[in-house]
Parts: structure tokens; sequence; C-alpha cells
């Protein structure tokens, strides 16, 4: 396999099928496989084929294929499991959520009454919203 890997890593493991797992769609840069451990039923892993750590280190000219099959799985979940929506997103680092170290997204059906909690909202204090939209801005422009 010509794809970048890591010996140590579990999903560099299931992308060359060393472990098993349901694979519903593959090319030469991505594949699509089932959640072990389901959000709801139908949750989907798209994991890039070339070993790298998340969103940081991801590479630029995949983007489009990446929306492209991501949009065919998300559409084929919706049908199978009957979903009224979909999450489509991304844990970036331990305190986001990321738990194995290989960039992947996650595609989660969602269902009118799944019970599931959506994020709580802050509040900004006065002035502070306009202040660090500037220090984004600025860092951006370095
Ligand atoms: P993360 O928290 O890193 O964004 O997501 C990792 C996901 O991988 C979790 O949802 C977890 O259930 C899933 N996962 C962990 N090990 C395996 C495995 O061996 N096979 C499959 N199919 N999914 C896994
Ligand atoms: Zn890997």
């Amino acid at each position: 396999m010509s794809n970048k890997q890591d010996k140590n890593c579990i999903f560099c493991k299931i992308i060359k099928k060393e472990i098993p797992s349901d694979v519903i769609l593959e090319n030469k840069d991505f594949i699509a496989i089932l959640d072990i451990n389901p959000v709801n039923k139908g949750h989907i892993l798209i994991l890039i084929k070339d070993h790298c750590k998340n969103l940081t280190d991801f590479p630029e000219d995949k983007g489009k294929e990446l929306i492209i099959f991501a949009k065919k799985i998300s559409s084929a979940i919706v049908k199978a499991t009957n979903a009224d929506g979909f999450n489509f997103s991304m844990n970036n680092e331990a305190p986001a959520g990321q738990m194995i170290f290989h960039a992947h997204f996650h595609l989660i059906p969602r269902f009118k009454e799944d019970g599931l909690r959506h994020w709580p909202h802050k509040k900004y204090l006065d002035g502070e919203k306009e202040q660090l939209a500037d220090k984004i801005k600025k860092i951006m422009e370095k």
C-alpha cells in the first residue's frame, strides 16, 4: 500500500485491513466505516488514508474530495436510517474529544427524539466578543 502509515495507529491498521471493520465506501484517499460504539446507529467515521493527526495537518488539496465523499454517504445514511438530520464533525485534540489521533470525521444520523443534548451556549462580557474577533483576525494576518 502506498499510503502514509503509522504502524502503531489503530486507524492505519483498519485502513490496511489488519483490523476488521464494516466498510461503507472506499476510494484511494478515504475510507468510511461504521463506528464500533455509535452515538446513534448508522454513525460513520470517514478516515483519510494518509496518516495525519487532525485538521492541523490535514492536506488542503483533499478538501473537495472529502466533501463529495461525505455528501454521498450522508444522503445514504439518512435514507437507510430514516434520520431527520445528521451531524458532520471532527474532534481536534483530547479536550475536544479526540481519542484517536488519526484524522477522521464523524457522520452521525440524528432523530427528532434521540435524546441527545446539543452544546450549551455561553455569554460574552461587554466588549469581549469584539476584542476576541480582533485578536483572531490579527493572528491570521501574520
Ligand atoms: P474521536 O473521539 O477520536 O473523534 O473518535 C474516535 C471514534 O472511533 C469513536 O467514536 C470510537 O467509538 C471509534 N472507534 C474506536 N476504536 C474503533 C475500532 O476499532 N473500530 C471502529 N469501527 N471504530 C472505533
Ligand atoms: Zn493512522
